[in-house]
């Protein structure tokens, strides 16, 4: 959560990341409860808080002067006081042929740095059999942990079709993580994303296109830039934030981690109904081949990660997705499928995996599987009784796709 720290001397409530660097004075990416702090210290009543909560997440206003809700006295103090609504915004598009699109989006430290952010209509297949398809729904004005409650009536024959889509949400600038096969790694961390910038993607993509919550069906994947569980608080924060005040399931919600394991410890604490469903970068068959292409094995070798996830408690239906690079010549070779299969079976989760054909990037010196090899390796693990699934590969022109992110600038 985004702490919130008293000047001295002064009514004004300023706002502090976590890094303890302070950032602009923006609403974007407070709650109800911390606006609404912030209403009574400008002498206002609480319930500002909750009228600002319903302009900045419902009606997605992005401006202050535009929250008619308020008295343009108040809203001309507060711009007085520094105050903005700072939601990040998107400054660059880049357009696959395949109809994804890849974003950057500038944060709202003002340190000029961007993030990206991956629209993917359709998806890419990566929810398929985690226990999440077709029951979940979402609603504007009924925040709360019965999400089964908030199914939605079909769009009126008047009505645009519906999303379905998926959006890559992305949680640093950079990565410390350091996995060889990845893009984002070679930027290094520069610094962790805050609550209203990882929140703040989100609500740029929905308005870039003209997503009705309750109605559309988008899945948002904490995939993009950086580790989340590196950036915990503010990544849950962000999720919360998602959840209350926006109005999204959190079962529509997944977290990849490449096994962070304080983190994944932490996320088995979060009540179930408030977490996304749980995804793990095994990428490996082994300890041995997993050091080599992930260093941060020698840290929190396969054995650590699989009995942090234990402690996570499932939902019904839920199953834990373990993602799986496949590496030409070095990870998609029939034995290592055999050992994949062999270690998921004897982990005892349900769980499905996610082969990921690895994305070329500039400078990196893997190869791309063959189909071929992608294919038997999802049969090895399906004819053991494990569900598997290819993710398709979206935007890989644009350098969309997963781990090519790196604030390219060609389209
Ligand atoms: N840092 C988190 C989430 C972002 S990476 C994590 O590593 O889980 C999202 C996924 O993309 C991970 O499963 C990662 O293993 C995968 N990935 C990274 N680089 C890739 C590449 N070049 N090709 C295909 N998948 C890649
Ligand atoms: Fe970071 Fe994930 Fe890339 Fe590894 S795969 S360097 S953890 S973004």
């Amino acid at each position: 959560m985004l702490a919130l720290a008293m000047r001295e001397n002064s009514s004004q409530l300023v706002p502090i990341n976590d890094s303890g660097r302070q950032s602009s004075k923006c609403l974007f990416g407070l709650d109800a409860d911390a606006l609404a702090a912030c209403m009574v210290e400008a002498g206002e009543p609480a319930w500002r808080g909750r009228q600002l909560a319903e302009a900045l997440y419902r009606q997605r206003i992005a401006e202050l002067d535009a929250i008619t809700t308020l008295p343009k006295a108040l809203r001309q103090r507060l711009a007085t006081e520094g105050w903005q609504v700072g939601r990040p915004a998107i400054t660059q598009v880049f357009q696959s042929a395949d109809g994804t699109e890849r974003y950057l989006v500038e944060g709202q430290s003002g340190d000029g740095l961007t993030v990206e952010t991956v629209w993917m209509p359709e998806g890419d297949d990566g929810e398929i059999g985690d226990g999440s398809d077709g029951e979940i729904p979402q609603t504007p004005d009924a925040p709360g942990p019965d999400y089964r409650s908030w199914e939605t009536s079909e769009p009126s024959p008047t009505q645009k079709p519906a999303h379905r889509a998926t959006i890559c949400v992305s949680s640093q600038v950079g990565c410390a993580v350091n996995c060889d096969f990845c893009l984002t790694a070679r930027l290094g961390l520069q610094r962790n994303l805050t609550v209203g910038e990882i929140a703040g993607q989100v609500l740029a993509v929905f308005d870039r296109h003209a997503v009705e919550v309750g109605r559309d069906r988008v899945n948002l994947v904490f995939m993009g830039m950086g580790e989340p569980f590196l950036n915990y608080d503010n990544f849950m924060g962000a999720v919360r934030l998602l959840m209350r005040e926006v109005g999204l399931s959190p079962q529509r919600m997944t977290v990849s981690t490449s096994g962070i394991v304080p983190g994944i410890e932490r996320f088995a604490a979060e009540p179930p109904e408030f977490r996304p469903k749980l995804a793990i970068s095994l990428n490996a068959p082994n300890d041995a081949i997993r050091s080599q292409i992930m260093p941060i094995n020698r840290k929190w070798p396969i054995a650590a990660v699989i009995d942090a996830v234990r402690q996570v408690k499932l939902r019904p239906r839920e199953r834990i997705t373990f993602e799986y690079v496949l590496l030409g010549g070095v990870t998609d070779r029939p034995k290592d499928a055999v050992e994949v299969a062999r270690l998921i079976s004897r982990t005892g989760l349900a769980a499905k995996v996610n082969l990921i054909a690895w994305n070329p990037g500039p400078g990196i010196e893997y190869q791309t599987p063959k189909p071929e090899a992608v294919e038997t390796f999802r049969r090895t693990l399906t004819d053991a009784g494990i569900p598997a699934y290819v993710r398709k590969p979206r935007g890989r022109d644009i350098y969309a796709a997963c781990g090519q992110l790196k604030r390219t600038m060609e389209g």
